[in-house]
Formats: C-alpha cells, structure tokens, sequence
C-alpha cells in the first residue's frame, strides 16, 4: 500500500458470462458492505447497460474492457470512450496483455486509447507486463519501463490514471512472482512516473485470489489488484477486497 492512497481492486471479467450471470455477480458484489479499497468490476461490452443498471446507487464503479481511440466515426464493432462515459462508466481497462496479443495493440495504440479515455473524462487502468522469456532473461524491468514510456500520455497520472503491473505469465496460470519481484516491480514503476507518481494507483495482477492477496496488497507500492478469475465469484472478489 502507498500511504494516503486509497486501494482499488478491479474485476476483469473479460470475455465470460450470460447477461443473467453478469446481473447476479454485480448485485452480489454491490451488497457488500463499504470495503477499505474501491471496487471496480468490468464486464464485457454487451453487459455493460444492464450491470450499471444494478450497480445504481451504490459504491461499486463500472468500467470497460477497451475503447477506441477515437471519439466516433467509421470503426465498425468498436466502442468509443464517449460512449463508455455516456452509459455510466468510470474507468477503462486499457493494453491488456491479451489485447496485446490478441489484436496487436502496441505501445502507442495503448497510449491513443488512454488519451481518448481521459478526454472522455473515463480513468485508464493500463496494463503493463513482460513475458516469462523476458524476466528469465532478466529484462523484466526495463520492458515494463519501455511500456510505461510508449503506452503512457502526458499527465497520465496527474489525471488520475491507474497503471496494473500483470505479467503475462502470471495471468490465468496460478502463478505469481515472489512478493520481492512485485515490491521491486511496483518501486521502479513508480519511480519511473517520477514526481507525477506519487499518488498514482499501481496495480497488481496475475493469478491474485484469496490465498495470496493479503500478502500482495500488503508490499509497498501495491495500491490494489486486477483480478480476472478470481473476479467471476462474488465470494472469492470480495475476500481479496477484504484482504487490503
Ligand atoms: P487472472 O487475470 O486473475 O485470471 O490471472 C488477471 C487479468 O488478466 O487481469
């Protein structure tokens, strides 16, 4: 935890669920009582309407998996940061590793997507992570840097942007890094935001779950989580947000 800076835990729900599956995990994460952290949950673009509708009136906040980066226009299938904003969503997960792969989204998709993001008012949780080649071959940090440069926009930070530290190895695997890869991961993301980052929200995420979080969102620098598997269970999410 950073001192003074309030906690987010984040649910990816990602490409999973019926609409009714969708309703039901949002009331039950919503009747929980006020946690120590924000809770976030992002469920898949056609669920988005209704799960705000269920979120109405309380703590929980909404957000989205992706927008584009441009505020409208001809971009068939996609969805737009305004749009976002205008059905009740307050953040958007931004440059997830399976974004990245999936549909070749690069540092500067990243970082076009985060400014239209904060144009529309919507905070960015950007995705940064190396993959197993890379932290066994030691670079884990200087690609994690690299990222931070390309995906980031000016005032980033200062506009409240949220940054997740998930290394692709890590997510949907049940492992995780030691808890002195996370400390010394978190400390060099923030040092590379410089002054501009001392407020800033740094995210964990990969394989967190009940078992592991207390010890995670314990270390230094690890303002919060991102889940993804462990988000699908009401249950499991809001141990981990009990766990800060
Ligand atoms: P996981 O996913 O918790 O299932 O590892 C995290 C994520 O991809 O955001």
């Amino acid at each position: 935890m950073t001192p003074g800076v309030r906690p987010l835990i984040a649910g990816n729900w990602k490409m999973n669920g019926t609409l009714a599956e969708a309703i039901d995990l949002a009331r039950s994460v919503a009747a929980a009582p006020p946690q120590k952290a924000d809770l976030l949950v992002c469920p898949p673009f056609v669920h988005l309407v209704p799960v705000a509708g269920a979120l109405l009136k309380t703590e929980v906040a909404l957000g989205a998996q992706d927008c584009h980066a441009a505020g409208k226009g001809a971009h068939t299938g996609d969805v737009s940061a305004p749009m976002l904003a205008d059905l009740g969503a307050r953040y958007v997960i931004l440059g997830h590793s399976e974004r990245r792969a999936d549909h070749g989204e690069t540092d500067a998709t990243v970082r076009a997507k985060a400014e239209a993001a904060l144009a529309a008012k919507l905070i960015p949780v950007v995705c940064v992570g190396e993959s197993e080649a890379e932290r066994l071959s030691g670079q884990a940090e200087s690609v994690v840097a690299t990222q931070l440069a390309g995906s980031l926009p000016q005032g980033f930070a200062a506009a409240g942007g949220v940054v997740a530290y998930e290394p692709v190895w890590a997510i949907g695997t049940g492992r995780t890094p030691t808890e002195e890869d996370i400390a010394a991961m978190h400390a060099r993301i923030r040092a590379e935001l410089g002054a501009e980052g001392a407020g800033l929200r740094i995210l964990y995420g990969g394989s967190m779950k009940p078992s592991n979080a207390a010890g995670i969102l314990a270390l230094p620098n690890v303002d919060g989580g991102l889940i993804g598997g462990a988000s699908l269970k009401a249950d499991d999410f809001l141990a981990i947000a009990k766990a800060v």
